[in-house]
């Protein structure tokens, strides 16, 4: 076993703090990493908040982690000593079941096994995650960071941008489709510069009137100000799809009607019941949807990077040391965030 720093909850009232704890030793097919980089995605602050109800404490959080390979096991081929690799969200899957022979882990019968506040299956002990100075991970969920991609800014694509790719591709999004993103933070911007890539005509729906430059700089063709009746009106019946990133309760009835006949909306952000109740009158008059989407599958992740690689697509990131991070969290809340936080994990031994 080997001694690891990194930043942990203590419960759901404190702030996060420095923490040691161990990491399992090597098996043959694992991976060992020294973290350079981690994304800080709102995920982190509803699980470091226990605000699913389900979190683990001590929890490490970190799920957008990017680091340069220090040791690999027997088995492992294909990543080498020196390799910048990286993992999202998941660190293992029954790798039996159809889903995850489909290469959908995510939705792995048996539970995917999450990057933090986990618990593997092989040793029962609980997963940590990315917030830490080193991971061990079986090879078969670690990404291989495209060659000239710069690592300080790629940490968020392993989930950020992998949550708002997978649905793209699962609602066939290209040229001359129209989409919608519901958001502008780490989720809503990389969902503006991938449908951007992928050829759609892109909308963003923000709260917020200052971000309509940076959005269209991000790959918005068009704003609209959610709290506008009348700019919603204008866009009545548009939407193929429509990506909502919000992370907290709010009401998608307005949205509805935006959709065109058999458009769908797709929740990534909040997960709970619908209040104000959905109402179905514009889903019936026009074939319209609701769906939900949650990250993405291993080799679908690859997919993303490899787009992204060949794309120049990187994130817009604000690096932060982790001696931030408490901060950070505050201001994720007020949705003060240009558009993901990275911490340099470097400073974990400042
Ligand atoms: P984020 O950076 O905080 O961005 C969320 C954005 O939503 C904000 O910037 C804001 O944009 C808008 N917003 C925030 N509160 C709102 C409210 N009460 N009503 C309306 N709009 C609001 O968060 P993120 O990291 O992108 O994560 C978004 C959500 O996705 C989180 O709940 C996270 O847990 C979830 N998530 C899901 C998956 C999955 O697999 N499905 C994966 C990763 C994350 P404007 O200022 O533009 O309005
Ligand atoms: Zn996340």
């Amino acid at each position: 076993m080997m001694k690891v720093l990194g930043y942990a909850a203590k419960s759901a009232q404190v702030p996060l703090a420095p923490f040691e704890f161990t990491r399992r030793d090597p098996r043959p097919d694992d991976v060992v990493f020294e973290v350079l980089y981690c994304g800080v995605c709102h995920s982190d602050l509803h699980q470091a908040r226990n605000d699913w109800g389900i979190s683990l404490y001590p929890l490490v959080p970190g799920h957008e982690v990017i680091g340069r390979v220090t040791a690999v096991g027997d088995q492992v081929t294909g990543v080498k000593l020196g390799d910048i690799v990286g993992v999202g969200c998941m660190v293992d899957s029954c790798r039996q079941c159809q889903p995850c022979q489909q290469g959908l882990e995510q939705y792995c019968e048996q539970g995917n096994i999450q990057t933090y506040n986990g618990i593997d299956p092989h040793d029962s002990l609980p997963t940590y995650g990315g917030y830490s100075q080193t991971m061990v991970t079986t090879q078969d969920f670690v990404l291989k960071i495209p060659a000239g991609m710069d690592p300080s800014s790629a940490a968020p694509l392993l989930c950020a941008g992998i949550t708002t790719w997978s649905p793209l591709r699962r609602w066939h999004i290209g040229k001359g489709s129209k989409v919608a993103v519901v958001g502008l933070g780490g989720l809503g911007h990389m969902a503006l510069k991938l449908a951007n890539a992928l050829g759609a005509d892109v909308t963003l729906f923000t709260r917020s009137a200052s971000k309509e430059e940076d959005a269209r700089q991000l790959g918005a063709h068009h704003v609209i100000l959610s709290s506008s009746d009348a700019q919603m009106a204008e866009v009545a019946g548009t939407f193929d799809l429509i990506i909502d990133t919000v992370p907290y309760v709010h009401d998608i009835n307005p949205y509805m009607s935006t959709l065109t006949l058999d458009g769908t909306l797709v929740f990534v952000g909040f997960l709970g019941d619908i209040d104000p109740m959905l109402n179905t009158v514009p889903l019936i008059l026009g074939r319209r949807s609701v769906a939900g989407s949650c990250i993405g599958g291993i080799a679908e992740t690859q997919e993303m990077l490899d787009f992204c690689g060949q794309h120049g697509i990187t994130c817009d990131v604000e690096m932060i040391a982790i001696q931030d991070i408490n901060q950070a969290y505050e201001r994720m809340l007020k949705s003060d965030v240009k558009y993901r936080f990275v911490i340099d994990m470097a400073s974990l031994h400042a």
